[in-house]
C-alpha cells in the first residue's frame, strides 16, 4: 500500500488516502453535510486529543449526527491510520458524514439517512508557508465577510467554507499569505485554518465571536497563564488589528505564528513580536516535554502495537 501521502480508514477499510472516496448521494458532498476535526500528532503522540475528540463530539451533536463508532474505536482508528502511513508528523482528520440513506436513494429527510465516518492521515501541514514561520506572516484584510454564527455556528468545524475559501483568493490575488475575515458587523473573526490574536497595551488579546475556539487558542490561554500575561476574548475592529504592536495567529497548523504585514503595512517594526516568540517557543517546548500527550501505542490494539514495536 502507496502510505507516503496518508493512509485513510474510509467505508470500514483502511487505503491510500487518495484512494478514499465519499459517495456523490450522500449529503456530506451535495450538501456540506459533515463535520470533522483535525489533530496533530507528532513523534508517537496525540496532541490534546481529549479535547480534540470533545470538540468532535460536539459538532456531531449540534448537526445531529452519530458516528458509527464508539469514542474508544475512533481513537484506535486513528492512531492505526498514523501507524499505517508511517509518518512521524502528521495531522489526522476524523469526519462524521450524514450518510446514505436507506435503499441508496438519492434524497430524503437527514433523520433518514446512515451516517459515517472517515478517519484518514497527512503529514504536517503548516497553515502559512513554512518560511513565514521564522519570518513572520503576511495576511490580508479580506471583503468578503465570515458567515455569522446565527447562521452557521462556527463553534462547529464545519467545511461550509465558500466565504473562506472567497478571501484566500482575495489574500492570494494580493500576494497575501492568508486572508483574515471580519464578521457582517465589521469586527475580526478569524482565516481559514487559524484564530487571530493582537497584543496591545501588554493584553493579548483574540476575538469571541464568529469564529472556531481552536484548540490551538485554548494553548495559548493556557500558555498565557503560565507566563502570567493576560489574556482575554474581546470584540476587536480592523483598526486594532491594524494598529497593533504585535499580532499573530494559532494553529494546529504550526502553534503560534508571528503576522509582521497585514494589507500592505508592516506590523510594528516589521519583525515578529517579543512576546509572540516567546508564546510559540513556549508551544513548541511544551510539546516536546509531552504537554497533553496520548502515545498512539496505547491507542492500537495491543498486538498492532506490539507488532509495530518490533
Ligand atoms: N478557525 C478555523 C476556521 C479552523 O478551521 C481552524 C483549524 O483548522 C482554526 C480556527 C484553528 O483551530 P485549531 O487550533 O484547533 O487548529
Amino acid at each position: 500500500m502507496n502510505s507516503s501521502k496518508g493512509i485513510a480508514y474510509c467505508q470500514g477499510q483502511y487505503m491510500p488516502v487518495d484512494e478514499a472516496v465519499i459517495p456523490i448521494l450522500d449529503p456530506a458532498f451535495t450538501k456540506s453535510d459533515v463535520v470533522f476535526d483535525a489533530i496533530s500528532a507528532w513523534d508517537g503522540a496525540f496532541f490534546k486529543l481529549d479535547d480534540h475528540m470533545a470538540r468532535f463530539q460536539r459538532s456531531c451533536e449540534y448537526i445531529r449526527v452519530k458516528p458509527p463508532h464508539s469514542d474508544e474505536e475512533m481513537r484506535t482508528i486513528m492512531a492505526e491510520c498514523v501507524r499505517r502511513s508511517g509518518m512521524d508528523h502528521a495531522v489526522v482528520f476524523i469526519l462524521c458524514t450524514r450518510g446514505r440513506f436507506a435503499g441508496g436513494v438519492a434524497f430524503g429527510h437527514p433523520k433518514d439517512a446512515e451516517n459515517g465516518f472517515i478517519a484518514y492521515s497527512v503529514p504536517y501541514y503548516w497553515i502559512v508557508p513554512k518560511e513565514r514561520i521564522g519570518t513572520g506572516a503576511h495576511i490580508w484584510i479580506a471583503d468578503t465577510r465570515r458567515a455569522p454564527d446565527v447562521a452557521i455556528n462556527q463553534r462547529v468545524k464545519n467545511f461550509n467554507r465558500m466565504d473562506l475559501t472567497r478571501a484566500q483568493f482575495e489574500a492570494s490575488d494580493a500576494g497575501a499569505d492568508a486572508p483574515v475575515l471580519l464578521s457582517t458587523d465589521g469586527f475580526v473573526t478569524e482565516g481559514p485554518g487559524f484564530n487571530v490574536w493582537i497584543i496591545r497595551d501588554g493584553k493579548v488579546l483574540t476575538p469571541g465571536e464568529n469564529l472556531l475556539e481552536g484548540i490551538t487558542r485554548q494553548c495559548v490561554f493556557e500558555l498565557c497563564a503560565e507566563a502570567g500575561l493576560q489574556a482575554e476574548a474581546v470584540n476587536m475592529t480592523e483598526a486594532d488589528l491594524r494598529d497593533a504592536g504585535e499580532v499573530f495567529i494559532s494553529s494546529t497548523g504550526g502553534g503560534v505564528i508571528a503576522v509582521t504585514v497585514i494589507n500592505d503595512k508592516p506590523v510594528g517594526n516589521g519583525a515578529p513580536g517579543l512576546t509572540t516568540g516567546k508564546l510559540g517557543d513556549m508551544y513548541w517546548k511544551k510539546r516536546s516535554e509531552g504537554w497533553d500527550a496520548t502515545a498512539l501505542d496505547d491507542l492500537l490494539e495491543p498486538e498492532i502495537a506490539q507488532a509495530a514495536g518490533d
